[in-house]
């Protein structure tokens, strides 16, 4: 890899400067118990149980397993098999809600590295960027990291629901950085902004000037800026190896809302039962930040804001870029989801597919300088070996090299299949 290319799309944000309003109560709430990368929690409850806002729902003993909990106060009306947007089957804890409940909750003694840890897990902390990567195994790294780069980078277009989280939650933020400098050894913290966020900029000079070992690092407000590796090189210079995590590079990559999470619950000891998201897209009259509590219906969010004036064509979970569609707006908001954008046909803006003109645009636009057209072909000849010469596994599916493509070609669509078709070709091969 010998550089990181990005792309200005669009200086478009939606909401950033309100203050973030909270939700109406919902009467009913879809908890789904798979909200982080790793094992499957087990449900708790049973149909018919009445629980408090904070009781465990699901949890489980395998390493890579995060706890979820009641949002609000409710009753268990049912216990069903769901499919998220990913395509993951997990099961659904229907809620409903009799009260906006209580938060009495103790804060915990933290003393150790080891009551350190056990308090990030038992808040169900996540990546609340998107990544959904349980936060107390981020924070226990099995290498050497000296660096920890906080992510307030929100590189996709729409997106201020981090923007936020820095002005209405800064003390928890350093919070949870004194806290993790503390606990995992690390001497350096970089702040990550883009460098157009001119009064974020203010507070977080403030928040640091005293705090040692923290810096702000300033970048251009381009996309992906805020993808993991990519930051990583642009704040550090390091370079995280190919198949490798971000601990390979002496680094921990956390995104700023999950830094508050911990700082804030350390003090009020309340686990993770809400989101702050930013509502967009032009099928809506405004656009805001709110917090709603996880488990509520898009269509509940809609209704909130006066519903539809035109009616969606793709309603994504997330950025425009990297956001994925969801099939109805039954569905629930979930721990890492940041945004909700109504988008009508023209929004989308799609185009119809045409033939390749080898501009090699999608080439310049790629972070990690892949070669998009040829790996759409490769894919298309299901060329296994091809695909892994060119490294089509470093692919992030970050969506440039579809959005400066003339022709309209779907590359990353591509991209997505053909690592799915490599995973089931080496499953297939092993036996699986
Ligand atoms: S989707 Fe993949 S190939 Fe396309 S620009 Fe992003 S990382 Fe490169
Ligand atoms: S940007 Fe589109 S048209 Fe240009 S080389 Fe890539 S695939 Fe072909």
């Amino acid at each position: 890899m010998k550089k990181m290319n990005s792309i200005f799309i669009s200086p478009e944000k939606q909401g950033g400067h309100n203050i973030t309003e909270t939700i109406s109560l919902p009467s009913e709430l879809i908890i789904p118990v798979q909200q982080h990368i790793g094992a499957p929690p087990e449900v708790k409850v049973a149909v018919g149980s009445e629980v408090k806002k904070g009781d465990i729902l699901a949890d489980g003993d395998a390493p890579m397993c995060v706890p979820v909990h009641a949002p609000l106060n409710g009753t268990v009306k049912e216990i069903y098999d769901f499919v998220l947007s990913s395509g993951v089957r997990t099961r659904a804890i229907k809620l409903l809600v009799t009260g906006a409940g209580e938060d009495n909750f103790a804060a915990p003694k933290v003393e150790s590295k080891e009551d350190f840890i056990s308090f990030v897990r038992s808040i169900g902390a996540v990546g609340l960027g998107g990544a959904s990567f349980p936060t107390h195994i981020k924070l226990n790294p099995q290498k050497d990291v000296d660096t920890l780069i906080i992510n307030a980078a929100e590189c996709e277009p729409r997106i201020t629901a981090d923007q936020r989280e820095i002005v209405e939650n800064s003390e928890g933020i350093i919070n949870g950085i004194r806290l993790i400098k503390k606990y995992t050894g690390v001497e350096k913290v970089y702040i990550a902004l883009e460098n157009r966020e001119k009064e974020e900029i203010e507070l977080v000079k403030e928040l640091i000037r005293e705090e040692e070992g923290v810096f702000l690092s300033l970048l251009k407000p381009t996309y992906p800026q805020g993808a993991e590796k990519v930051l990583i090189y642009n704040v550090t210079g390091r370079i995280v190896p190919e198949g490798g995590l971000p601990m390979d590079a002496g680094v921990i990559v956390m995104n700023v809302s999950t830094v508050g999470l911990i700082g804030a619950s350390l003090i009020s000891g309340a686990p993770l039962m809400r989101k702050r998201i930013t509502v967009g897209g032009d099928c809506l009259k405004e656009h805001k930040n709110i917090f709603v509590p996880i488990g509520t219906k898009i269509k509940d969010i809609a209704e909130y804001f006066g519903g539809y004036i035109k009616e969606p064509a793709a309603i994504l979970l997330g950025g425009p870029m990297m956001g994925q569609a969801v099939y109805s707006d039954e569905f629930p908001i979930m721990k890492n989801t940041n945004a909700v954008l109504f988008l009508s046909e023209k929004a989308l803006g799609k185009r119809k597919e045409s033939e390749c003109i080898r501009c090699g645009r999608c080439i310049k636009a790629c972070p990690f300088d892949l070669n998009p057209v040829f790996l759409a072909d490769a894919y298309e000849n299901r060329d296994e070996e091809a695909l892994k010469k060119e490294h089509i596994m470093l692919c992030m599916e970050c969506g440039s090299c579809s959005y400066v493509c003339p022709a309209s070609r779907h590359l990353t669509q591509s991209h997505r299949l053909a690592k799915t078709f490599l995973k089931e070709r080496s499953a297939k091969k092993n036996g699986k």
